[in-house]
């Protein structure tokens, strides 16, 4: 952190500001320029400090911070990037060469809805099956999911098709009857800050689809990766999902820019979320090309064999024909870009 004085502070104002930095545990190197005084602090967790508590004293006309608040879900921790393997062979790779899709319903809701969708996701390419058991509803009188009667339908689903295995865990009571079922655990946009809930998540031992809150900052949505992997658990997927704005048009506004960021400031894969990202089933497939040609590791979309009768998320949801006609498309993308599709 470097502590920038104003032009006209007095000698005892700097003295202050570097008795409060030693008093902390911290070297301040101090530098008189001929207009300014600049204090850096040097120490070894500079985290600790809080740019506030230097803004407001007096003669302090700004206060930069240097380093990143996060430090294990940062690009310097690893810089070559990771690597999340899934599945219990580590079969599904997720940040390497391959970009991986996973798709499925938004809800699982009866066991002839999960076998069809599979089938057909499995079929244009999918290699993860998605379903929400437990659903996070915006309103409590909405369809609130199967619970863990529609994990193992999920479960069975996914093995019947080779495919892997993802679905929301929506608190801590959750995790261990889910990781019996899933490959991957995902976190949804309203849990991003549980930070109890993602410390518990630090001792599972199942990957974790960490989804983008809907108002989160790259920085916050970086720091609640931090929460996971300092609890132990570095197998940390992100996942842009959309966030809110001003505009009322789409759901959410899908931030493609969020994908070459999050690849600049961490070493952990993300992949996209276009169908919660727009709400609205034909801006899915533009949204998904986007997403994979601004280096997306994988998308994760909803398909439902027939749309208009879901219970949830309908709107949003392709028909398996247009979701074919996505993984036909994306073949022609994904080389362009350096990557593969199988
Ligand atoms: C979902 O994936 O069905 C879901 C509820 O997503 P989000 O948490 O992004 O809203
Ligand atoms: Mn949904």
């Amino acid at each position: 952190m470097v502590i920038v004085m104003e032009t006209n502070a007095t000698e005892p104002q700097i003295q202050k500001v570097i008795d409060i930095l030693t008093a902390k545990g911290f070297d301040a190197h101090r530098s008189t320029g001929a207009t300014r005084t600049v204090i850096g602090a040097v120490g070894r967790d500079a985290m600790v400090l809080d740019p506030r508590d230097f803004q407001v004293l007096e003669g302090v006309h700004e206060v930069i911070r240097i380093s990143e608040p996060y430090k294990l879900a940062g690009r310097v921790f690893r810089p070559e990037g990771t690597v999340v393997r899934a599945g219990p062979k580590g079969q599904v790779a997720i940040g390497g060469r391959d970009v991986v899709v996973m798709a499925g319903p938004c809800a699982i809701e009866s066991e002839d809805q999960i076998t069809r969708v599979a089938a057909s996701v499995a079929r244009a390419g999918a290699r993860v099956l998605r379903g929400g058991a437990f659903k996070p509803r915006t309103s409590p009188y909405s369809f609130q999911g199967m619970g863990e009667e529609g994990l193992k339908l999920l479960r069975a689903a996914a093995d019947a098709n080779g495919m892997l295995a993802i679905s929301e865990v929506m608190d801590s009571t959750q995790i261990e009857a889910a990781s019996r079922y899933l490959d991957i655990l995902q976190v949804g946009a309203r849990n991003m800050q549980n930070f109890t809930f993602l410390k518990e998540l630090g001792r599972a031992r199942k990957p974790v689809l960490l989804k983008r809150g809907m108002s989160a900052t790259l920085e916050e949505w970086l720091l609640s990766a931090e929460y996971i992997m300092s609890g132990g658990n570095h197998d940390v997927i992100l996942c842009e999902r959309g966030i809110r704005t001003f505009e009322r048009y789409t759901r959410n506004t899908m931030d493609i820019s969020a994908i070459p960021i999050i690849h600049k400031l961490s070493h952990l894969p993300i992949i996209a979320d276009p169908s919660h990202g727009t709400g609205l089933r034909d801006k899915v497939a533009p949204m998904a090309r986007a997403a994979v040609a601004a280096g997306a590791d994988g998308l994760i979309i909803e398909v439902h064999h027939d749309p208009g009768s879901a219970l949830s998320d309908g709107a949003q949801s392709l028909y398996p024909e247009q979701f074919a006609e996505l993984m036909g498309q994306l073949k022609i993308i994904v080389p362009a870009v350096g990557r593969a599709i199988s």
